[in-house]
């Protein structure tokens, strides 16, 4: 039987935009709470209020950073305080600074280093224990650039191929204690990810992939996780690779 995801507390790094967003609303839609965390607070808090006052379900808004643990630690408290105790956290937070290696942009694999990689890391570790007691689902956003190498995203696919190494080892670990743990690795998805691309040649080639082929709307991708938390408990998803029909790579 499919499994209920009313009343379920999902946590949700990223929910400010894109697919932070759009899952925000697919779990809500379908009965979740969901714990909205972003740093631009005014933007989780107008979705927050907005996902309450549909009256689906409970949503909270929480300014957190992901690099900032003791951010991560508060927001944990709230949740547990005004929502209950946790059992989806996704992992999504996440930024993409593409540029080629020889461009030597180190300030900009530290940054995704720490977010990607650090980040998802630390929030796990945080909700981890709860996530525990009495079980859920981790949801780690990796991409397809942790499948495949691409020339100029060198220090974005590390993050992401770490990322898909470290889930797996997680999933192990957690084997007969109820946690799922699932790998969802989008291609390209229209959302603001390319915003914070420094490099214009790598931003360019970014922005103008919808002129080859159709890309992904960032509700493609709630779907797939909406999917994938209500699977029967004896299904676990560990991974979907999901690019839009047009994308060859
Ligand atoms: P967006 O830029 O729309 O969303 C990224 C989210 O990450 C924002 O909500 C942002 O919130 C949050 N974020 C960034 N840095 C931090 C931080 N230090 N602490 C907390 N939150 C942070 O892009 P997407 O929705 O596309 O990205 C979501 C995930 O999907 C990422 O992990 C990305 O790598 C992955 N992905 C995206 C693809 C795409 O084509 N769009 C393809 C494959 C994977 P705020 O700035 O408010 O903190």
């Amino acid at each position: 039987m499919e499994r209920d995801l009313n009343g379920r507390v999902a946590v949700i790094t990223g929910a400010s935009s894109g697919i932070g967003e759009a899952t925000a609303r697919a779990l809500a839609d379908r009965g979740a709470k969901v714990a909205l965390l972003a740093r631009r607070a005014e933007r989780v808090e107008s979705l927050a209020e907005e996902l309450s006052s549909n009256g689906a379900g409970n949503a909270i808004a929480v300014e957190a950073d992901v690099t900032d643990r003791e951010s991560l630690e508060r927001a944990a408290e709230r949740v547990r305080e005004e929502l209950g105790r946790p059992d989806i956290l996704i992992n999504n937070a996440g930024v993409m600074l593409l540029a080629p290696i020889e461009r030597g942009k180190t300030d900009e694999w530290r940054q995704m280093l720490d977010v990607n990689l650090m980040g998802v890391f630390e929030t796990t570790d945080v909700f981890l224990e709860q996530l525990l007691d009495g079980g859920g689902d981790i949801v780690n956003i990796s991409s397809v650039a942790g499948r495949i190498g691409i020339a100029g995203a060198g220090a974005y696919n590390a993050t992401k191929w770490g990322l898909n190494g470290w889930s797996d080892a997680l999933r192990q670990e957690v084997l007969g204690k109820d946690v799922r743990v699932i790998t969802i690795e989008p291609g390209a998805v229209n959302t603001e990810l390319a915003d914070h691309i420094s490099d214009e040649d790598a931003k360019q080639r970014v922005e103008s992939m919808p002129e080859s082929f159709d890309i992904l709307e960032a509700e493609d991708i709630a779907s797939a996780i909406e999917y994938a938390v209500s699977r029967p408990e004896r299904v676990q998803i560990s991974e979907l690779l999901i690019r839009p029909t047009g994308q060859p790579n």
